[in-house]
């Protein structure tokens, strides 16, 4: 049967054309593959499969348990592990799975802070579920922005949680498995590996590899992974031999814990994703993520433009503005959007001026890979980046809280209208005429 166009069509063609003709910085967003969203808008849809393979509250779902079953082997023999669940609807879900599964409400948890590149679902106080239903305890960055470890020490020695979380969604360095490993034995504590931004570079590679370290480890799959929006959550080895029936625990926290039917085409795509991370041109794909992250940075840094921690190690890097002045990320983010390049704010360690009007913006290579891009349009995105911040570095955020929303529609609309910025608009669409959403490299 034909498919009637509707308004919303109409709203997705321009929302392809937004990102055909933009550049795409966020470092948690990434294109998939064609195969991939085929699967995704698919009749799986259609059906519902509560439970897990073999064993479904639902007649009919005999195609589903192979898709379920390719999915799982794929994720396993690709990470070298004896269990996964694909089901999570999300990556918070799946963190507060594995919570449910390895805590009681009021168990302790340490993560990272969120305003030092943590996740909202390792601990953030008083607004998260896991900061309200566990007694979460945080650790930060030292004054170069890596992990302070001492201090990570200290507070599972004092706290003795029962999860540490190692994982971060806004932090430019490798993590440390080992370190943490050790400081989860000396406190008895299960060590969750969040892995989302860089499971990527993880398979390519390209990131310390959790699986020897954590018990368990939870990834979403449409980051660095290229895979549909969903989540899987691992259990290692090393975990299985601390608890057998770990795995066991982590699909009863699923369901009945938390949802009911798994999102089939979903599951689907995360089986397609997997065949397309075991191939070598995935490799190539991950060290083409760490090449451009550091060519970005390069060029920032050419322009005197300062990074967290002087740089990168894995695909991405926060800008620090407060050398300009604090709380300038609003209108740095604004400006880069107006003049074709979409990244968001965020927090700089030790946030001068607030989460909302923060004073740094997190820039990631992932999507601009899949594109197709290379080391000399980094050179050249680190220019026009520049441009901007200089167009705007003067339009400094009110100290005066009341004053700010006030500022920011008013710097709005000068910048809609700013020709720096809309030449700048010419030149990047110039470019990303060149580049179609997803090629293999
Ligand atoms: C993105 C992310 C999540 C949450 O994933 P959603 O799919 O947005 O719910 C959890 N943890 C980390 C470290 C992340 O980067």
């Amino acid at each position: 049967m034909a498919i009637i166009k509707t308004d919303i069509h109409e709203l997705i063609d321009q929302e392809e054309q937004r990102q055909l003709r933009k550049i795409g910085l966020i470092p948690s967003e990434n294109n998939g593959s064609p195969e991939m969203h085929d699967v995704l808008s698919s009749c799986l849809s259609n059906k519902y499969s509560e439970g897990y393979e073999g064993r479904r509250y639902y007649e009919g779902s005999q195609v589903i348990d192979q898709i379920e079953y390719q999915a799982r082997t794929r994720i396993m023999s690709l990470f070298g592990v004896p269990y996964v669940n694909v089901q999570p609807y999300s990556g918070s879900p799946a963190n507060s799975a594995i919570y449910f599964a390895l805590m009681e409400p009021g168990d302790t948890l340490m993560g990272l802070k969120l305003a030092m590149g943590g996740h909202l679902t390792h601990g953030h106080p008083n607004v998260t579920f896991s900061g309200k239903y566990f007694n979460a305890v945080q650790y930060g960055v030292d004054d170069r922005a890596r992990i302070d470890f001492d201090e990570v020490r200290a507070l599972a020695k004092k706290h003795k949680p029962k999860v540490l979380i190692a994982g971060n969604t806004a932090y430019p360095f490798e993590m440390d498995f080992k370190k943490f490993r050790d400081i989860a034995d000396e406190a008895g504590a299960w060590l969750v590996a969040d892995i989302s931004h860089v499971t990527g570079l993880v398979v390519g590679g390209e990131h310390p590899d959790p699986v020897p370290y954590a018990d368990v480890i939870m990834s979403t799959t449409h980051k660095t992974f290229r895979g549909p929006r969903g989540a899987m959550i691992m259990v290692t080895e090393r975990g299985m031999e601390r608890d057998p029936s770990l795995g066991k625990k982590i699909d009863s926290a699923i369901i009945p814990g938390l949802q009911g039917g798994p999102h089939n085409a979903t599951t689907a795509a995360i089986a397609i994703a997997a065949e397309q991370a075991a191939r070598p041109e995935f490799t190539e794909y991950a060290k083409q993520i760490r090449r451009n992250a550091d060519a970005l940075a390069a060029s920032l840094k050419d322009r005197g433009v300062k990074l967290v921690g002087d740089g990168t190690e894995t695909h991405l890097m926060v800008v620090d503005l407060t050398s300009y002045s604090d709380g300038l990320g609003t209108q740095v983010a604004y400006a880069m959007d107006v003049a074709g390049m979409y990244a968001n704010r965020n927090t700089v360690p030790h946030e001068p001026c607030s989460p909302f009007y923060p004073s740094g913006i997190r820039l990631g290579t992932p999507l601009v890979t899949t594109r197709g891009m290379k080391e000399p349009e980094m050179e050249q995105i680190g220019e026009w980046i520049a441009r901007v911040i200089d167009r705007v570095k003067d339009h400094t955020m009110p100290e005066d809280k009341t004053k700010r929303s006030a500022f920011v529609k008013e710097f709005r609309a000068t910048a809609d209208a700013d020709s720096v910025l809309l030449g700048i608009e010419k030149e990047v669409a110039e470019l990303t005429a060149k580049f179609p959403l997803f090629q293999w490299l």
